[in-house]
């Protein structure tokens, strides 16, 4: 489902993100990536989403070459990709609700239905009775599966998660990852970047994880 081959960027001479990656990701599997801050994760989901482009080898995703994909298309790429990212912030403005329906707004959803629809998403993260809440009454972790539920309520078949356990106490994190796991298990595709190795820890003794491990931007480990 998400294939690279042998894919290098480089920002400039002498930011290298990654070195000739090549990696297969079939559909319905749970992905950690793992390595510490600068080895290139936020850059390997980002290219996912060609919110970055290599430069140099192929970002396939379903089968399509993204790195020559044109700008047009993406809109229709992106529709398949549930975000989780650091930049992607909430709007204070309005209520959680409101946030978790925004997704569905922008690709022409009635109100009614983006309503139903973001209240079950919420409930997936087990949020339904913060619906009305803004999200600076809530917790860190509550946010972030906010962000969860808005990542995945056009059902997407790949969520794509950087650092989502970043800030949060263990507790939290533990309800971040059980919402995005819950997803995982009804067939979706996840990649978790992460450099908390508890979080490695706990999912190796879960048992099925597979870790992919990045260092100064070169794949170092893949295992299940
Ligand atoms: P990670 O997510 O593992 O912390 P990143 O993908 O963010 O790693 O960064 C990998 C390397 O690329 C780092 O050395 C970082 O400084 C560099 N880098 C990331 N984004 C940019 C950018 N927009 N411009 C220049 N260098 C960048
Ligand atoms: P509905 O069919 O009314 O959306 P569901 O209980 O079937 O209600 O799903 C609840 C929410 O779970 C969906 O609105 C969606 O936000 C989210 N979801 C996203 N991807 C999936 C998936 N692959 N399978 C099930 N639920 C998903």
């Amino acid at each position: 489902m998400i294939e690279f081959r042998c894919v290098s960027k480089h920002y400039s001479a002498d930011a290298i993100a990654l070195r000739e990656v090549n990696l297969n990701v079939a559909r319905g599997e749970l992905v950690y990536l793992a390595g510490p801050s600068g080895a290139g994760k936020s850059t390997l989901l980002k290219m996912i989403a060609a919110m970055e482009r290599p430069t140099s080898g192929s970002v396939l995703v379903n089968d399509q070459d993204i790195g020559r994909m044109k700008n047009a298309s993406l809109p229709y790429l992106r529709r398949n990709l549930g975000l989780i990212f650091q930049q992607q912030r909430l709007l204070t403005d309005r209520s959680i609700l409101a946030n978790t329906m925004l997704p569905l707004l922008v690709t022409g959803a009635s109100k009614a239905e983006a309503e139903l629809r973001a209240r079950a998403a919420l409930e997936k993260v087990g949020l339904e009775g913060r619906a009305l809440a803004r999200p600076l009454e809530l917790s860190g972790g509550e946010q972030q599966r906010v962000a969860i539920a808005r990542a995945i309520v056009n059902r997407p078949q790949i969520i794509l998660a950087d650092e989502p356990t970043a800030n949060l106490d263990r507790a939290s994190a533990d309800k971040v990852l059980d919402a995005l796991r819950a997803f995982h298990s009804v067939g979706v595709t996840c990649l978790i970047a992460t450099h908390d190795e508890l979080v490695l820890y706990d999912a190796a003794r879960q048992g099925s994880a597979r870790v992919i491990r990045l260092d100064h931007g070169a794949v170092v480990g893949d295992a299940a």
